[in-house]
């Protein structure tokens, strides 16, 4: 077994620090890389060393897989951490590391490669019995073909890029006559965000749920499940709230995705952090999505109810240590809540806004916990993910882990950009979101820019007495508030079949 002495984080901001922090508690040394726009960021100044890899474009800085590479030789690092987006889910760059004789802390170049096509991962898992969503097993490349499919799947169906990610080249296609049109902007879109066309046929799950599993293996074959995510608070494909366990989730159904999700794993000899992504239909039926090979931007939920550091447990994974718990080991306790706070206007469709953080004062107190990577006065550059940080809030349950957030919400000022608190504050006060009878169409049906101004006039006071009055099966509590949107909106069906 080989103890890693020096690990050079491949990434910025919060994650990077993220993971830094834990390299520091087990006396770890770091490496930070930096492009020119973030040469005063805290994951800089939080490292042992620190290095500039190039001008402020990810693709001549943060992608330059043989430069950081070499970075990490010089400095003398034996492991590379990749955190999430950018290279971490680049096989090539797994394969390289390896090759380079230092250690990639994360998956193997094979496992990334097969999950990393989303065709391949589900032919992969399609041996193991793993509920799919009806649709196409290869990339549909004839529209006459594949409009057959669609026909026979029925409509709507939604084309899918093979390589996509982040909520990127996906089209939802509702009748025959578009479909030609929508396909070819697919594979457009794919090919210029992914490099790779390829799109698939999935049938379009109406009021989906999005559970995720988190998987953990090691390198002797070991592989357990830390139980789900739900992260149906999206926009754009996107997560925006997420939260552990899940609301609606019976242990039955638990155990059979907690399963079903090892078996994918097991399926591309998976070790390390991973996440087995499901969709769940209103009669709680669910299917297999996609699995990510990184470590996932709301891993903190997991964290706090297994009350295990994943970072830790990846490093010593990498290093080759068996998995130091088995799948009875692990008990669920408390509730933990993560609201993104990125940097965009919830007031006008979610679109990034850029600027100084003029005031940035943290929330603090019990069952709060920040991972951030800014300080009052930076500013949030415009050539990355436009992530302040991200709010998680702890409790013995659900509803203390909603109120802390809550509160958190009122303690956190954040002003020089437009940001998501209020719009979380929102959610969290939602009768919907309450009962845990909600959707991925939270947002479409629920959310339009004039909600914000009633909820930030809401006091704390009339929170708790939505919290107090309203029951899992209370229907007559839970009002639906007016669709504001004019659309019609499939209102979320959870609410009927949970009763
Ligand atoms: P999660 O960790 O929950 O899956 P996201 O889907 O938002 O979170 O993705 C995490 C990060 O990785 C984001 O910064 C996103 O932009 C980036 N990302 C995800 N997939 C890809 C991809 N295929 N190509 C480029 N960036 C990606
Ligand atoms: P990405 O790689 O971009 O994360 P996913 O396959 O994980 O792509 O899907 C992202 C989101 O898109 C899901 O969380 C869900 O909200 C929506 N989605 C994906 N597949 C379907 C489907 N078949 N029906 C309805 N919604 C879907
Ligand atoms: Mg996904």
């Amino acid at each position: 077994m080989a103890k890693i002495k020096k690990i050079l984080v491949a990434n910025r901001g919060e994650i990077a620090l993220r993971i830094m922090r834990s390299a520091k508690e087990m006396g770890i040394a770091t490496v930070a890389i930096f492009s020119e726009a973030d040469r005063n960021s805290p994951h800089v100044k939080y490292a042992d060393e620190a290095i500039c890899i190039g001008p402020p474009l990810s693709s001549q800085s943060y992608l330059l897989a043989d430069k950081i590479i070499q970075a990490a030789k010089q400095l003398g690092a034996d492991a590379i951490h990749p955190g999430y987006g950018f290279l971490s889910e680049n096989a090539s760059f797994s394969q390289k590391v390896d090759d380079a004789g230092l250690i990639f802390i994360g998956p193997s170049a094979h496992s990334i490669s097969v999950m990393g096509s989303k065709i391949a991962a589900k032919n992969a898992a399609a041996k193991y019995n793993i509920p799919m969503v009806p649709g196409t097993k290869d990339a549909v490349t004839d529209v006459e073909e594949a409009k057959a499919i669609a026909e026979k799947i029925g409509y709507p169906v939604l084309l899918k890029a093979s390589a996509g990610g982040g909520g990127k080249g996906m089209r939802i296609v509702n009748s025959k006559e578009v479909f030609e049109e929508e396909m070819n902007r697919a594979v457009s879109e794919a090919t210029a965000a992914f490099g790779e066309g390829s799109v698939f046929i999935e049938k379009y799950i109406g009021s989906p749920k999005h559970i995720e599993i988190q998987v953990f293996g090691d390198k002797k074959g070991n592989v357990v499940y830390l139980f789900e995510r739900e992260c149906s608070i999206q926009r754009r494909y996107q997560k925006v709230v997420e939260e552990a366990p899940s609301a609606v989730i019976t242990p039955e159904i638990r155990k059979a995705m907690g399963e079903a999700a090892v078996k994918v794993a097991q399926s591309a000899n998976y070790y390390g952090a991973g996440t087995v992504e499901f969709i769940m239909d209103e009669q709680r039926n669910f299917y297999f999505l996609e699995m990510n090979t990184r470590l996932q931007v709301e891993h903190p939920v997991t964290e706090l109810i297994t009350r295990l550091d994943l970072v830790k447990e990846q490093i010593k994974v990498a290093e080759g240590e068996e998995l130091s718990f088995k799948q009875e080991d692990l008990k669920i306790k408390g509730h933990a809540i993560e609201l993104r706070v990125y940097a965009e206007d919830p007031k006008n469709n979610f679109l990034p806004d850029i600027g100084k953080l003029e005031k940035y004062r943290r929330p603090q107190g019990p069952g709060i916990r920040v991972d951030d990577g800014f300080e009052e006065g930076m500013t949030i550059p415009i050539y990355y993910d436009p992530m302040i940080g991200k709010l998680i809030a702890y409790g013995k349950d659900r509803e203390e882990a909603i109120a802390r957030m809550i509160r958190a919400i009122d303690e956190y000022e954040i002003t020089g950009v437009e940001n998501t608190l209020a719009f979380g504050k929102y959610v969290m006060q939602h009768p919907e979101f309450v009962s845990g009878r909600f959707d991925t169409h939270f947002v479409k049906n629920h959310f339009s820019p004039d909600k914000l101004s009633t909820a930030i006039s809401n006091e704390l006071a009339e929170v708790a007495a939505v919290l107090a009055g309203l029951t899992f099966t209370t229907e007559s509590n839970s009002k639906e508030p007016v669709n504001s949107n004019g659309g019609s909106g499939t209102k979320s069906r959870w609410k009927e079949r949970l009763k």
